[in-house]
């Protein structure tokens, strides 16, 4: 299911953040407990009643050095591209500004609905600031206050209604879908056109949908495959397009549609910053990952080389040690190729599932080799273990008391099953119960 869109925008300190703190509530991210991988938050799943939607703050999106004007100017661009529905937030306290109407004067190019709000009305006697609104043209405007959390209720249920009608999942179960992340200039693109160039691939839009065709159809030996936001790849030559918190919220769209993401990195230079939390975000999603060593032609090599930086990816990616890693060249294309089979398998083993039977045969030969923990005289039993869930495969541990199941021991149990069991390219995840 692909879930609409909302973005908010408008000058600074109106009350963006608060507003998306607010209404992604209590999400805690993953990837911020992974070593070097931190974020500030400007792009989250939120709920509100029946509808689950995602949210960008694109006031966290900041473009380099340029002018103020400039900058929010961006931001309503990034907006009018990514999003279902925009709220434009304003001041009620201050009023409408020029820079206010510069926003307006903007998303007046757009088709798509915008829901105005005006914050910082944190009484109802202030109400009679809102009027002076109207003026911006977008209709009624939703008293709000981000403090006190007030008129959030009316102004979702506006922005709800506005929702594209069609939720159901574009293609079929069989159909795999995959994307290519990875930092500005890696190879995705040419990647994709590696992959895509070939006479055997059969590419068309996809009809029927309301969202702009940016994803690209194949097939290949029987195999449907879909390459998930495929356009977001194509350059506009717009100049958000290489600012890292935008690639970031490109990053994130993707993997939520895919099944398999592929991580590219750039063969020709080292490991960076960037390249891990994007790595990470794939890895908190749950979806089966693969990385994918680009340019690895323009890398001067030996019969050493590959060897080595196998053992760097592995060091930096420790969190993805699942992950198989393909050297390819998007350039000569050697080995793009190899890919396709890799995706396949990953993604197989990531909806794979394991009879109960053989799972508790190989936890209890696991407890026999390697006896639980115990803590202050009481051990760990485990009673059973059972597979909740694929994509990725879940598994709940039930036990006496889940605070004696200590961290290194689930990894332990973790590895049995992958040892057992062909997981390779999938994360696992494994849930400590207490037994009911
Ligand atoms: P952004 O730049 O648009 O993201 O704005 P922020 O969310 O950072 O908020 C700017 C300032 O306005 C902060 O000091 C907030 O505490 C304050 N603020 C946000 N919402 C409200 C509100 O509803 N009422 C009042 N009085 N202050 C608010
Ligand atoms: P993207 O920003 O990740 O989509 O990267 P592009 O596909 O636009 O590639 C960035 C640059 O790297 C371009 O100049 C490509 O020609 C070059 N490039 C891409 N793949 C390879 C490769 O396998 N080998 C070499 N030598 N250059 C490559």
């Amino acid at each position: 299911m692909t879930k609409p869109v909302v973005a908010i925008v408008g000058r600074p300190n109106v009350g963006k953040s608060t507003i998306f703190n607010r209404i992604v509530g209590e999400r805690v991210s993953i990837v911020e407990d992974i070593p070097g991988v931190t974020r500030d938050r400007i792009y989250s799943s939120a709920d509100w009643l029946t509808h689950e939607f995602n949210i960008i703050d694109t006031g966290g999106i900041d473009i380099g050095e340029e002018p103020f004007l400039d900058q929010i100017r961006h931001q309503a661009e990034i907006a009018m591209d990514e999003a279902d529905v925009i709220i434009l937030m304003t001041n009620g306290r201050e009023g409408v500004t020029l820079a206010d109407e510069h926003v307006a004067r903007i998303l007046y190019k757009t088709k798509k609905p915008i829901v105005l709000a005006v914050n910082k009305i944190d009484n109802p006697d202030m109400r009679e600031m809102m009027y002076d609104f109207y003026s911006l043209g977008f209709g009624e405007p939703f008293p709000i206050s981000g403090s006190h959390g007030l008129g959030l209720g009316d102004l979702l249920d506006e922005v709800a209604k506005h929702f594209p009608e069609d939720d159901e999942e574009q293609y079929g179960d069989d159909v795999i879908k995959f994307s290519l992340i990875g930092r500005p200039n890696v190879g995705k693109s040419s990647l994709v056109n590696a992959f895509l160039g070939d006479e055997r691939v059969i590419v068309s839009d996809i009809a029927g949908t309301t969202r702009d065709a940016i994803d690209s159809p194949y097939e290949f030996d029987g195999q449907e495959y879909v390459i998930i936001d495929t356009a977001g790849m194509r350059k506009k030559g717009k100049v958000y397009e290489t600012t890292e918190k935008y690639s970031v919220l490109r990053a994130l769209r993707a993997i939520e549609r895919s099944d398999v993401v592929l991580v590219v990195l750039n063969g020709e230079e080292g490991i960076q910053e960037q390249d891990k939390k994007i790595a990470g975000y794939a890895h908190e999603a749950g979806k089966a990952v693969i990385i994918v060593v680009n340019k690895w032609d323009a890398v001067e090599k030996d019969e050493k080389t590959m060897n080595h930086t196998t053992k760097v990816i592995r060091e930096q990616f420790q969190y993805l040690d699942y992950a198989p890693i393909v050297f390819v060249s998007a350039k000569t294309k050697k080995r793009v190729h190899s890919l396709l089979p890799v995706v396949n398998r990953a993604n197989e083993n990531h909806s794979m599932r394991i009879q109960s039977s053989i799972l508790n045969e190989v936890i209890a030969d696991a407890v026999a080799r390697n006896p639980a923990p115990t803590d202050k005289g009481r051990r760990l039993r485990i009673y059973y273990v059972t597979q909740v869930a694929i994509k990725p495969p879940t598994f709940v541990v039930f036990v006496n008391e889940p605070e004696l199941m200590h961290f290194s021991y689930e990894r332990f149990l973790e590895n049995r099953i992958r040892e057992t069991f062909d997981f390779e390219g999938t994360p696992i995840r494994l849930i400590t119960r207490a037994r009911g």
